[in-house]
């Protein structure tokens, strides 16, 4: 299935990132990392599923960390965030702009999916990093 991304620029970002530039690749292997519904439809699944998505990792990492392999972990980290306005920023160049006297910050978009694939357990130092993970 391809991935139809708002922005070509944050096609590259994640073959870049997660396959060494092949878009292609992206499309066949990790399709199941992204979902562009709205966040807030992904993330009132994720509110209803996460009992049972943190069993499955906790089973599948035996409690540990799967990020830095040594603490034990109890958080669920999405490896694609579910929604970000990171690369609006960094690509676009975007930045808050004032509206009606209030500041209007840089609107975020939809990109990681609930899937067990694009979830890992982690301990809430690795947690807190998780953009820049990747
Ligand atoms: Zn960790």
């Amino acid at each position: 299935m391809p991935l139809h991304f708002k922005y070509k620029a944050d096609k590259k970002y994640f073959a870049d990132k997660l396959t060494g530039g092949d878009e292609k690749l992206l499309g066949s292997k990790y399709c199941d990392y992204f979902d562009f519904r709205s966040s807030a439809i992904k993330r009132q699944e994720y509110n209803l599923l996460k009992p049972k998505l943190l069993q499955i990792l906790l089973k599948r990492s035996g409690g540990i960390c799967e990020i830095c392999k040594i603490t034990k972990g109890q958080q669920i980290d999405h490896i694609i965030p579910v929604a970000s306005n990171q690369l609006s920023k960094s690509l676009r160049k975007m930045r808050p702009m004032m509206q009606n006297g209030k500041l209007k910050k840089v609107p975020s978009e939809s990109y990681g999916s609930n899937h067990i694939k694009n979830l890992q357990l982690a301990c809430q130092k690795c947690n807190r990093k998780k953009w820049y993970k990747f």
